[in-house]
């Protein structure tokens, strides 16, 4: 494809009557950095669709007159380093393109009220409602697929977001986390207006926002007046710093597991932002489901490619079910029990195959646990209060600083019940008997009848979804997917899209 400059919102209306593929839209106000190069390199790696990047200095959300004029205008070199980086086509409209004269196409939004009544909302008034606006009209002129966006303006996100939902626009937002320069200040047009001294003040701002997080992560808490007086002392002009709940802007409480942590200050005329994400703990995502979902080769699959820890709390419950039977231990007697579970080691380590053995008291069972024989048995073992408290415990140790995808039956509902994205599998009992059968880890599997697979699925799904203690459950904020007829690879990437929806880029660098 020839690479295009447009202009006019007549050639780009002509211009996406004629693209066929999908669009990845990279809104800039120009004065492109590395942040901005970045989003555009990854929207062309990400998938084939076409590369446009818009090129706007949106008079709208301006609240100042002079930071307007002041913004910086480098259009020969933006057009030169957005293609050098990806784009296929920059969209260059003027201010008539945008917002015609007497047009009735075009609606000025307000944005969130909830999201905009914090942080540069309260000083900035307009300027949100002015992004929502020109980001409107964008979207309704190119109609892309996706809408990269940085998380430098994390508020900003937060309120596009909430545009797209409310007006229930097709469009998928992806995120990149905030670019650093060297000393740790994040990239922004307008640092090209800041004098040496100032680039000096914002340093010591950001740096303190860095080592912030840095003690939240073995304090575990954070003393906003200590840093407020640090910045004070150093003469810095702070408009707000606030410690907020990352999605809903709102105070951040003791029990949130991710928070957000963001400041505005002025430097002479110019005025930088900045945040940083505080964690208790890396994020959980939670799958359940009944037996036979295709749990296991999508968790599987999505620790991969996410690079978290991966949790079969199955083969825990499968495992501890194998001991019992093997030295032949009245489970029934709970004095008996009870004694046994003191001792036991559940372990999973990963084998020359790249995949995971678990070992119980030092024997690996990885193949054995598949048999016929424990799939029957399990269920009842597992529904045992002691068993349940001990491998609980167990699971909770292992996923304890977060970083993790585990699958089970109560992985939302009991293990992890603050984990980030809980995700509900299912498939209808057809669905489920086939993958058994055509299931490669078990033989056994493979030789019994599909009706008498069927029967088996259903028995072991009344067992779990019946028992007393942690039963198989949706959890209430558990997103359902059902997977008839889905592909392996369309279940996985559905839900790497609802984690990284979720989940801010920046706190899944390691
Ligand atoms: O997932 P898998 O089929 O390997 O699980 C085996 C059994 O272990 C389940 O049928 C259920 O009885 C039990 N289990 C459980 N809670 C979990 C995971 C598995 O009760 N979190």
């Amino acid at each position: 494809m020839n690479k295009v400059i447009i202009k006019k919102t007549e050639e780009i209306k002509n211009w996406r009557r004629n693209i066929k593929s999908d669009i990845n839209l990279i809104p800039t106000m120009g004065n492109l950095h590395n942040g901005h190069t970045t989003l555009i390199s990854t929207a062309k790696n990400d998938n084939s669709n076409i590369n446009l990047v818009s090129i706007f200095v949106n008079p709208l959300q301006f609240d100042n007159k002079s930071d307007l004029e002041n913004y910086p205008k480098t259009i020969d070199n933006d057009i030169k380093v957005s293609f050098a980086n990806g784009a296929d086509a920059i969209f260059i409209p003027s201010n008539e393109d945008i917002y015609p004269l007497n047009n009735k196409d075009i609606s000025f939004l307000k944005a969130s009220i909830e999201l905009s009544s914090a942080l540069c909302g309260l000083n900035r008034i307009g300027h949100f409602d002015g992004v929502c606006t020109v980001i409107y009209r964008l979207l309704n002129l190119i109609k892309p697929k996706n809408l990269y966006l940085g998380e430098k303006d994390w508020q900003q996100l937060l309120i596009l977001k909430n545009l797209i939902q409310t007006k229930k626009l097709n469009v998928a937002i992806k995120s990149i986390p905030t670019k650093r320069d060297f000393d740790g200040i994040p990239l922004s047009s307008r640092n090209v207006n800041l004098s040496k001294d100032e680039r000096k003040l914002i340093r010591f701002f950001s740096n303190e926002l860095l080592s912030a997080k840095k003690n939240f992560q073995l304090e575990k808490k954070i003393n906003l007046k200590k840093i407020i007086k640090k910045l004070s002392a150093e003469k810095i002009s702070i408009e707000y710093l606030e410690h907020l709940h990352p999605y809903t802007l709102k105070k951040s409480k003791v029990e949130d597991n991710i928070s957000i942590l963001a400041g505005a200050i002025r430097c002479g005329e110019t005025r930088l932002i900045d945040h940083v994400f505080l964690m208790k703990r890396s994020p959980i995502i939670a799958i359940d489901g009944p037996a036979g979902s295709g749990k296991s080769t999508v968790t599987k699959l999505i620790a991969k490619k996410l690079k978290l820890l991966y949790l079969d709390t199955g083969a825990m419950y499968r495992a501890l079910s194998w001991l019992l039977i093997k030295e032949k231990i009245d489970y029934k007697n709970e004095k008996i029990l009870q004694n046994i579970l003191k001792d036991i080691s559940i372990v999973f380590k990963s084998n020359s195959n790249s995949k995971q053995d678990v070992f119980i008291n030092n024997h690996c069972v990885t193949e054995e646990i598949r048999s016929q024989e424990i799939s029957s048995i399990v269920s009842k073992i597992s529904s045992i209060r002691a068993v349940r408290n001990f491998l609980v415990e167990e699971q909770r140790k292992i996923g304890g600083s977060g970083g993790l995808v585990a699958e089970g039956r109560d992985i939302g509902s009991t293990v992890f019940p603050d984990a980030e994205l809980k995700i509900f599998l299912t498939a209808s009992i057809n669905e489920r008997a086939k993958r058994r059968k055509s299931d490669k880890k078990s033989k056994e599997s493979q030789d019994i009848e599909l009706q008498k697979l069927k029967e088996l699925i259903k028995k072991r799904d009344f067992e779990d979804s019946n028992r007393e203690i942690s039963p198989l459950i949706k959890a209430n904020d558990a997103i359902e997917i059902i997977t008839d007829g889905y592909a392996i690879n369309e279940v996985v990437d559905q839900i790497i899209d609802l984690y990284n929806d979720k989940i801010p880029q920046e706190t899944q660098i390691k």
